[in-house]
């Protein structure tokens, strides 16, 4: 296993993280199977992981919830000693906190959860421009370094699904911020801060960490046939996996990867990856696959929107470029489920598709000769009026 330095924290971590968000279950999505779960985390940890990630509402019936994740992975450090072993991460439910002084409320509940007196890296999860607006208001910053003093969490930092304007402009409002957690895989690198971001963090030696390094699961699961045919072609075979992570832990931006494993046998595979990694594994000409493999994957998209927002704004408020993006993800990846999820949160309820008036303002507007009221009328079908994906 590689460890590297979790940029300001200066925590050597593995380049593998233990992502406890998909953990098995028995039945609903609060009941985690504790025995199966139990085995995949003495087995990371005994081959050289030593970060895990989770979040207050992790394993939880809904998104707003008290889950289980926390809860399960406080009972395993305490009754396997491992908690000085491992960095803990985990998150603030930023969209909970409603006063100023939820924040602590919060934390001390996740310290109860975890059975710990300490929080290696305590972020801000899931910043959106709402978010970040609302508790800069109820002064989070006054609450970080007040956690930051008193020990109670080591390291700060947060977590986005922004683009890089945004997280350019939170990581600026704060000098503290210690390491950020950002989606990339090599289908996103231009998807929300995507690689521009990291360029950023790496340029302020802020620790970056990945989370959606398979997509959900998607770019191993179900390969499309031409897809695979790709890959086949290459010098050095690799699953699909080893493609996705060597990609990201090839790159000098990439800190640690976060994987949310499932099973004994996805720990096992990942391991035996991270512990065959070494720097500048991916040749120049696996570099032009990855990319030809990220082109074919692109023309199953739903439409030919390339984002430049030429369209925008709508002055009927519709986030045309958003909507766009996340139908043509749910199409070239084939899950409307995985889509649906970032449609529905990400997106405000007066900004989706179902708001266009067709009042005609962006006839002809379009670079790439679109109509835009008839695709967004094609988005509306795809995801809904409302999230009911599961
Ligand atoms: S047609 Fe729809 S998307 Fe275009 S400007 Fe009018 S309301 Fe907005
Ligand atoms: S102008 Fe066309 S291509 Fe550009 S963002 Fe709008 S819909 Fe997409």
């Amino acid at each position: 296993m590689l460890y590297r330095e979790l940029g300001k924290t200066k925590e050597k971590v593995s380049i593998l993280g233990f992502g406890s968000m998909r953990l098995p279950t028995k039945g609903s999505n609060d009941k985690i199977d504790t025995e199966e779960a139990s085995k995949m985390l003495t087995y990371g940890l005994e081959n050289g992981i030593n970060i895990i990630d989770t979040a207050y509402p992790y394993h939880c019936e809904s998104l707003d919830g008290d889950g289980n994740s926390e809860r399960f992975i406080g009972e395993f450090l305490k009754e396997n000693s491992y908690r000085d072993d491992v960095l803990v991460s985990t998150k603030s439910p930023c969209w909970l906190i409603e006063k100023k002084e939820d924040f602590d409320d919060y934390l001390d509940k996740q310290l109860k959860k975890l059975q710990t007196d300490y929080i290696d890296l305590y972020m801000l999860h899931s910043l959106t421009e709402n978010d970040w607006k609302k508790v800069k208001e109820l002064e989070v910053l006054d609450f970080l370094d007040d956690a930051l003093s008193s020990g109670k969490i080591n390291h700060v930092g947060f977590s986005a699904h922004t683009e890089i304007d945004y997280l350019i402009e939170i990581v600026d409002e704060y000098p503290k911020w210690e390491a950020v957690l950002t989606q990339m895989n090599y289908l996103d690198e231009y998807y929300q801060s995507g690689i521009m971001g990291l360029d950023y963090l790496k340029n302020l030696n802020i620790g970056t960490m990945i989370m959606e390094p398979l997509r959900g699961g998607r770019l191993v699961q179900n390969i499309p046939p031409e897809i695979q045919k790709m890959w086949n072609t290459a010098e050095v075979k690799r699953t699909p996996v080893e493609w996705a992570l060597q990609y990201l832990w090839d790159r000098e931006d990439v800190d640690c990867v976060l994987s949310g494993m499932s099973s004994l046998e996805q720990v096992k595979e990942n391991i035996e990856i991270a512990s065959r990694s070494y720097p500048n594994s991916i040749s120049e000409s696996d570099s032009e696959l990855i990319r030809e493999v990220a082109r074919k994957y692109r023309s199953y998209r739903g439409n030919e929107c390339s984002y430049c927002g030429y369209c925008m704004p709508c002055p009927h408020g519709v986030n045309i470029v958003d909507c766009f993006k996340e139908y043509n993800i749910g199409h070239m990846l084939n899950n409307p489920h995985g889509s649906a999820l970032q449609y529905f949160t990400l997106i405000g309820e007066n900004a989706r598709a179902d708001n266009c008036l067709d009042c005609g303002e962006c006839d002809f507007i379009c670079t790439q000769m679109l109509n835009i009221p008839e695709e967004l009328e094609k988005v509306s079908e795809y995801f809904g009026l409302e999230f009911n994906h599961y």
